[in-house]
């Protein structure tokens, strides 16, 4: 296939070595850090777990690819206990009704219920630093991609028994925790729960873009190379994981015209049908992997570039819904200087058979068109 492979979206893993050293940040409290454990680039831009499992029982962590099901974890360096979170079932069922509320507007599933091995992260609510041999003070950790990339199946640590137990308070640093393994960075947004500046109030994801750091402005990312310049939390969770509302279908797409392997004259039209169960945005058309042209409604009818060189050329189609699902096709044809009959099977070089064929089927051709008045 070519860019995308149909139907499947964005989606390419490449494997993940070992850990670089841990980036430490300010905490939400005084005293009290939050740390991000950089993992090389993930290149992970629509996620596939979209379930957030809140575990509040404690679990067995062991060092190994970040893979909730197995319980292993880049952040850990040796076999670890997180103890349970010691906590009221009221104020336990409080955190979970703040991050169902925090990420609602995602298309993403936030369950206590452990989803065994459907793909999901792992938000665990428990434990102390030490229980990682990391600093007394840091309240919570999540792996960070270097490309600001979904890591996959993470699991994220807040250290409540660093914390008060004020749901809010944890909920909002979970959530934190949650946005670094969906790629999201610090940002100077007091109103953002990626941000460290003070807040009063509840904070959410917000839609506004801004700088991305602690204290002071800087690019956005774990590493030298900026991820982004700027970062809204909300508009790349949206991204990630689709808005809440669930059009989890990618539209259907089929081009009708050329075939595949066709042979076309230049400038040819390709045509295509596109839906979709909620909207579609935009079908975009591609040649050889340049951007062509961008229609956001029917009929789907592109004409292609009458200077297309000769031979072999790649025509590939997107459709778009307002979810960012997207669908990919497409059709390898042969572009040729011949006029379209010769396209189709009738050789103009032939003796005096071929040229009679010829010119039979021109006669067939333009008693078609007549018939068909359009
Ligand atoms: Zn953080």
């Amino acid at each position: 296939m070519g860019r995308l492979a149909a139907g499947a979206a964005l989606l390419y893993v490449l494997a993940s070595p070992a850990a670089a050293a841990p980036i430490v940040d300010d905490g939400p409290l005084d005293g009290t850090t939050v740390e991000r454990e950089l993992v090389p680039p993930t290149g992970v831009a629509r996620a596939q777990s979209r379930t957030i499992f809140l575990n509040r029982k404690g679990a067995i962590v062991r060092p190994g690819v970040n893979d909730a099901f197995k319980q292993t974890s880049t952040i850990v360096t040796k076999p670890a206990t997180i103890g349970a979170w010691d906590v009221t079932d009221a104020k336990w069922t409080a955190t979970v009704a703040c991050m169902r509320d925090m990420w609602s507007r995602f298309d993403v599933t936030v369950t206590d219920v452990d989803p065994g091995s459907d793909p999901h992260i792992e938000a665990l609510f428990g434990g102390s630093p030490a229980d990682l041999g990391r600093p007394a003070n840091v309240a919570g950790i999540a792996p960070f991609a270097s490309d600001c990339g979904v890591i996959e199946n993470a699991i994220v640590f807040t250290f409540t028994d660093n914390l008060p137990a004020d749901p809010q308070l944890v909920c909002e640093v979970m959530s934190q925790e949650l946005g670094h393994a969906y790629g999201l960075d610090h940002e100077l947004l007091a109103a953002d729960p990626m941000s460290y500046l003070p807040f009063v109030g509840k904070r959410t994801f917000q839609d506004t873009t801004a700088e991305c750091g602690e204290k002071t402005a800087r690019p956005c990312g774990p590493s030298a190379v900026a991820c982004r310049t700027l970062q809204s939390s909300a508009q790349i969770l949206r991204s990630r994981l689709g808005a809440a509302g669930g059009d989890g279908t990618a539209p259907t797409l089929v081009i009708t015209s050329p075939v595949s392997h066709e042979a076309v004259s230049r400038g040819f039209t390709v045509a295509a049908r596109a839906s979709d169960d909620v909207g579609l945005t935009a079908v975009v058309l591609y040649v050889d992997g340049a951007l062509i042209e961008t229609r956001t409604t029917g009929p789907f009818e592109f004409t292609t570039d009458a200077s297309l060189p000769t031979g072999a050329h790649t025509v590939m189609l997107e459709a778009r819904d307002a979810n960012e699902n997207i669908t990919v096709r497409e059709v390898d044809v042969m572009v040729s200087e011949d006029p379209p009959w010769t396209a189709i099977g009738c050789s103009a070089g032939g003796g005096t058979t071929g040229l009679g064929s010829c010119a039979a089927l021109l006669i067939v051709l333009r008693r078609r068109r007549r018939a068909v008045p359009s």
